[in-house]
């Protein structure tokens, strides 16, 4: 290996990103990033059944909004004639064989193996046949299909996550690496992409920790060193099951988008999760980078709370400076000005919620009165224009002293007049915005 550190986001394109399967491209994309390394995005696409373009388009425009983007592109199916002559190497030195067996004769063995309480692991039948019985096959129109013959051996490896693992090969099928019809699965392919682009370490869920086995010793077959493994835990939905991309959703990133979630609070969460660090809102992914260790993610698994999110969203908001978001604002209809923003983003969960503030502070607002004497007295005793940060304050001491109200029963008949809402900002911050004109208005209890 060489010191070089070069990572990959490898994803089917059979459907969309969501909060599970994202993680690899963030964890893969900020490992590079602090080492000074490489990021790549290879599309696994050689199961052509399931595969399609708008998928690859999306999985690139989900990637694309969350800012991870790659160094290094390619898609498996430009790149079967590499994967063809691995194959042929690999025949050559007798470690892929061609099985005949059908589907459904295969099927009977194992049932066989399972009634005699033996693992259902392939019996190399096909390893005994002579030419001649393959000659016969063939002949009766049977097409083989190929498998990789595993060294009966412990295969370890040193996982930065999950410490050593030792897969005992002895327990595994001889794995199919091309199927009858010619096509390959995704195991051969990706050890000779892993290969070719010399991809250091190799950064995925830990679903995939049993094929590592397989993918050592056929990297070892073919002459290479196999790379670094890390595979974290993965990522389960609030109810405990993995997260999936076709019964959650609402956890796609499409969806999570469309909901107004900030693409670094997602990142933020996720980066974090399942370590020991504190998760703590990052504007950039060069800072979250800063502080990602991969060792520090452990071996439990993980629980996806929507309410994390949330938290994470608005303390990120909180955040955001004026200028950051003056666009934004724009675009919304809601630039009331930074002393506008500065008064709200501390009430804000999601940014499109400013649109309510804006209303609150522009009007029309529908004034909830509760007490109309105490409404009344309160237009009365409000104090000149100019108004500044202190308007609120003398104002609402006045009315103290005049009514003897103080605390909830002062504040909150006020508010729901101002705001017709029972929570809010700091009225000390909305009261200058909205002005005395249209709080006079609606103090005496007019909608403007
Ligand atoms: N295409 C595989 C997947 O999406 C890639 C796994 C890997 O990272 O090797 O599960």
């Amino acid at each position: 290996m060489s010191d070089r550190v070069v990572v990959r986001f490898a994803p089917s394109p059979t459907g969309r990103l969501h909060l599970g399967n994202v993680r690899a491209a963030l964890f893969n994309y900020l490992f590079a990033r602090k080492a000074g390394g490489k990021f790549m995005l290879r599309l696994d696409d050689t199961d052509t059944e399931r595969s399609t373009e708008e998928f690859a388009h999306g999985i690139e425009t989900d990637l694309a909004w969350l800012g991870l983007h790659h160094d290094i592109f390619a898609r498996q199916s430009d790149r079967i004639a590499d994967y063809e002559a691995a194959a042929e190497r690999l025949k050559a030195s007798g470690h892929l064989y061609p099985c005949y067996e059908t589907a459904e004769e295969l099927d009977r063995k194992r049932k066989r193996q399972l009634a005699q309480k033996k693992p259902p692991v392939y019996d190399r039948a096909a390893l005994a046949l002579g030419g001649e019985e393959r000659r016969a096959l063939e002949a009766s129109g049977r097409r083989p299909h190929w498998r990789f013959r595993l060294e009966a051996e412990q295969t370890a490896f040193d996982d930065l996550i999950q410490g050593h693992i030792a897969i005992d090969a002895r327990s595994l099928s001889d794995p199919v690496l091309i199927r009858e019809d010619g096509r390959f699965l995704y195991t051969l392919p990706s050890v000779v992409d892993d290969i070719d682009f010399a991809i250091s370490h190799v950064i995925r869920g830990a679903d995939h920790i049993t094929n590592t086995g397989v993918q050592i010793q056929i990297a070892r077959a073919l002459g290479a060193v196999p790379p670094a493994y890390a595979h974290y835990s993965l990522l389960q939905g609030p109810d405990g099951r993995p997260l999936s991309k076709r019964e959650d959703a609402a956890f796609s990133l499409v969806a999570l988008r469309g909901e107004g979630y900030e693409p670094m609070a997602i990142n933020s969460l996720l980066a974090r999760l399942g370590t020991s660090d504190a998760v703590e809102p990052r504007l950039t992914l060069g800072e979250l980078a800063a502080g990602f260790d991969i060792s520090h993610f452990g071996r439990a698994d993980i629980r996806f709370d929507p309410a994390d999110l949330d938290k994470v969203n608005a303390a990120l908001l909180h955040m955001l400076p004026y200028e950051a978001v003056m666009g934004r604002l724009a675009s919304a209809k809601c630039d009331l000005g930074s002393a506008f923003w500065d008064a709200v983003k501390p009430n804000l969960v999601r940014f499109a919620d400013v649109a309510i503030w804006a209303r609150v502070v522009e009007g029309p607002v529908e004034p909830v009165i509760e007490d109309g004497e105490f409404a009344t007295e309160a237009a009365a005793m409000l104090p000149p224009e100019p108004w500044g940060m202190e308007t609120w304050g003398l104002w609402t001491e006045a009315l103290k002293g005049r009514t003897g109200r103080k605390g909830k029963a002062l504040f909150m008949p006020l508010r729901l007049a101002l705001t017709g809402l029972d929570h809010g900002p700091e009225l000390k911050n909305l009261l200058p915005l909205i002005g005395r004109n249209r709080a006079e208005a609606r103090l005496r209890g007019l909608t403007l």
